[in-house]
């Protein structure tokens, strides 16, 4: 497959080359063979599809902020119908591009789809509240309106799903959108583009740019028209952007990296049942889409009596995933995104090699010749960790899993919390009652209790600590995109004489 989409941006209704001409080669990591070739936008088209998403917003008058909410709804309906028309086309399309199963493709667009129909419901049934202002002379409500322009920015582990996780809430709420997906990963993001002007939405008010997140996304975020930024992505990026957006004060909503832990008491695995479950869920909280997950449970953190018994069946298992790419039949693990990926995976094992972790499975590159073109890396359990380590404390985002151990509750405790992240957390334990207690001590955005991974569309996702700053999904993903207005009319108004003379 190779595509050439040279107008991949996406401006006041209109598709459109980069202002320069430059273009970019998106890779396919299973082989680097070029996939399609993109528009390379820079600060210019930035700057006008800024524009175009500030004129469509006229000050809250434009077509899309004025369209009532029932009609903003029924086209974020329209959306989820034609992603589900377009279902395996997508599918294929994220699988190719960032590399996952095809199967991991088909349900992110499911996921994608729940979100816009989860956003539809939600913006209809909140619409604001009356404030009883102890006075029968005075009405008081509290009224919701879009914030403005919001530059929604991507990465490109789960570029379909993240795009929507922000274009859903924030056209629900009536704003008006800039997106910028990554450099590396843009198709899905250009094909949702499409759906959403297929299913009928205004001109100007999601507009798109491909392109670096120097100079694009920068632009994006200091842009002085620009009221709201929505960063997914890596904490070192996640920064800047909150520094860029600060001299024009606009909203900022981070979602960044974790290091999470997925704590494992023996208890959990006191049937031969519980012991298959918690390995095995352990394998898919560490190495599903090769660990290039915000959420990945890449620190295990076991009771020391289990320890042996459980790191030896894993990285039995680790070790028979099959590995290829994403749409050849029985493939387990794809490859990792880029060659700079894999080049910060092996960095990453070579240095905990170093400081004394011990290999218990994986630990370098498949040996398959037909996969040598590709940007592959096996599943890799490290045993000894602790968490002096580098690998203990930054995010790989490849498929490692490191392994620590602990002997009491508070220990485990502690562990789990000893990070600068805070995003996700797992807790297996057949004691009810500990689970809880565990999961409360946690501070972590999500904490799964004996699972890892699920979300729903309805409860919140975000991290505590550097995992970034305010939430999507849920009630707070939707009133990250609008202001509160309070309106007080005085209907029977008189002096209020403070002022004597
Ligand atoms: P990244 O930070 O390199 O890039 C993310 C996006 O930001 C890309 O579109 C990029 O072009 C853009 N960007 C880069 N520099 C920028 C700048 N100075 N100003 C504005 N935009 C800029 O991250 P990545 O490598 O694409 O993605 C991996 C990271 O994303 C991991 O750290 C992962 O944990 C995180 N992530 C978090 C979540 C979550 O929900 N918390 C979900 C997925 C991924």
């Amino acid at each position: 497959m190779s595509e050439h989409q040279e107008n991949s941006i996406y401006v006041a209704g209109e598709w459109r080359t980069a202002a320069s001409g430059a273009t970019r080669e998106v890779l396919d990591p299973a082989d680097a063979t070029i996939l399609a070739v993109v528009a390379e936008g820079g600060a210019r088209d930035a700057d006008a599809a800024i524009a175009a998403a500030h004129q469509a917003f006229g000050e809250g008058r434009g077509p899309w902020p004025s369209t009532p909410v029932a009609e903003r709804a029924a086209l974020l309906r329209r959306v989820a119908d034609l992603l589900q028309r377009d279902r395996e086309e997508l599918g294929l399309l994220e699988s190719l591009d960032a590399g996952k199963t095809l199967e991991e493709g088909r349900v992110d667009v499911d996921c994608v789809t729940d979100a816009f129909r989860y956003f539809a419901d939600l913006v209809v049934s909140e619409t604001g509240r009356v404030v009883d202002a102890g006075s029968p002379d005075v009405h008081s409500v509290v009224v919701h309106e879009p914030v403005g322009v919001c530059a929604l920015i991507t990465p490109w582990n789960y570029p379909l799903l993240q795009a929507s996780w922000k274009i859903a809430p924030a056209l629900a709420a009536g704003n008006t959108v800039v997106v910028k997906p990554s450099e590396i990963t843009p198709l899905t993001t250009i094909a949702l583009m499409r759906l959403l002007d297929e299913a009928g939405l205004p001109a100007g008010a999601a507009n798109l740019v491909t392109g670096p997140g120097d100079p694009v996304g920068a632009r994006m975020a200091e842009h002085p028209d620009v009221d709201l930024v929505s960063f997914t992505g890596g904490l070192a990026s996640g920064t800047k952007v909150m520094r860029a957006a600060a001299d024009s004060v606009k909203k900022v909503a981070l979602e960044l990296g974790g290091k999470n832990p997925n704590v494992v008491f023996a208890d959990a695995c006191t049937t031969a049942e519980g012991f298959d479950t918690a390995v095995d869920q352990a394998l898919n909280a560490a190495f599903i889409h090769s660990g290039q997950v915000c959420s990945a449970g890449s620190r295990l953190i076991v009771e020391e009596s289990l320890r042996e018994r459980f790191v030896a069946e894993l990285a039995r298992r680790a070790d028979r995933i099959r590995i290829g790419r994403g749409t050849d039949p029985g493939v387990e693990c794809g490859p990792l995104v880029s060659a700079a990926q894999l080049a910060r995976t092996e960095d990453f094992v070579a240095s905990a090699l170093a400081e004394g972790a011990v290999l218990r499975a994986g630990g370098g590159r498949p040996a398959e010749p037909h996969l040598q073109d590709g940007w592959f890396y096996r599943p890799t359990v490290l045993d000894r960790c602790h968490r002096g380590m580098r690998i203990v404390r930054e995010e790989v985002f490849g498929p490692v899993l490191t392994v620590e151990t602990f002997r009491t509750e508070d220990e485990a405790v502690a562990l789990a919390n000893d990070t600068e992240y805070g995003l996700a957390g797992g807790v297996w334990s057949a004691d009810a009652g500990r689970a809880r207690r565990v999961a409360a001590r946690l501070r972590h955005g999500t904490v799964w209790i004996n699972d890892f991974h699920p979300y729903l569309p309805q409860a919140e996702w975000g991290g505590f600590g550097k995992s970034g700053i305010g939430r999507e999904l849920g009630p707070a993903g939707l009133a990250e995109y609008r202001e509160s207005k309070h309106v007080y009319q005085n209907l029977a108004p008189r002096p209020v004489r403070w002022f004597k003379g």
